[in-house]
């Protein structure tokens, strides 16, 4: 059990899915033998969804990893869409490259290396759909940073928010995930508060949380 859900309504949820194939394939493998934290399956198929009802036409991401999740959202969006991804480490930033060189996106997707607080103070081009995958404890800095950049009746996904349950309860926070949690909280209860926004929390994977701006 994930401590977000009981693993009976995990397991079923994920019964329904398709499996992957090709490259999405491989990188799940990759990910699993290498503990890289990819978007976990149910979260994976909500982007999906969430993103043919927006057809956003550019989209930010904050944490690439191996390029996972940016192969599923150019996947998921129509060519004319370009997709601008983050990444601090440069093991990642080069296992990325090579991954997102096998597919026909090659051309839609940049990345760019450096601590996402830096490089978002760089950018000054507009998204209409913004994921935020990396450091939590920096989540509602990057959402501060982030919103300067995203359109109006645009969406910010961020996943983790629940961090495995920790959020919801002092029961499961364990000592040195104590900073992290009581951010997480803080981040939380800030996006749901905000003016001019409109959020929700998702009990799904990690814990999702989606926030529409109004204007
Ligand atoms: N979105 C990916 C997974 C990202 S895992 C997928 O689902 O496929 C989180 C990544 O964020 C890690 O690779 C980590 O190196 C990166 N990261 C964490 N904090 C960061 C920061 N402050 N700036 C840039 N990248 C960061
Ligand atoms: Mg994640």
């Amino acid at each position: 059990m994930n401590q977000i859900n009981e693993e009976y309504i995990e397991d079923y949820i994920r019964s329904l899915l398709p499996s992957s194939n090709g490259i999405l394939k491989d990188l799940e493998k990759y990910a699993l033998d290498y503990h890289v934290p990819i978007v976990q399956p149910e979260v994976a198929q909500l982007l999906k969804v969430l993103l043919k009802i927006k057809k956003p036409n550019s989209i930010l991401e904050i944490g690439t990893a191996i390029g996972y999740s940016a192969i599923i959202m150019a996947e998921n969006t129509s060519p004319n869409c370009k997709i601008t991804s983050i990444e601090r480490r440069r093991d990642m930033v080069e296992k990325a490259i090579e991954n997102i060189g096998k597919t026909p996106f090659k051309d839609r997707i940049t990345i760019l290396e450096g601590e996402a607080e830096e490089v978002l103070l760089n950018l000054n081009d507009k998204y209409d759909f913004i994921f935020l995958d990396a450091a939590k404890g920096q989540y509602m800095e990057f959402f501060n940073r982030c919103i300067n950049l995203l359109d109006r009746d645009g969406i910010i996904v961020s996943d983790n928010v629940l961090y495995k349950g920790m959020v919801a309860t002092d029961k499961l926070v364990v000592r040195r995930k104590k900073t992290i949690v009581k951010r997480l909280r803080k981040y939380l209860q800030y996006i749901n508060e905000i003016q001019g926004y409109t959020s929700c929390v998702i009990p799904i994977g990690d814990g999702l949380a989606i926030t529409y701006k109004e204007e």
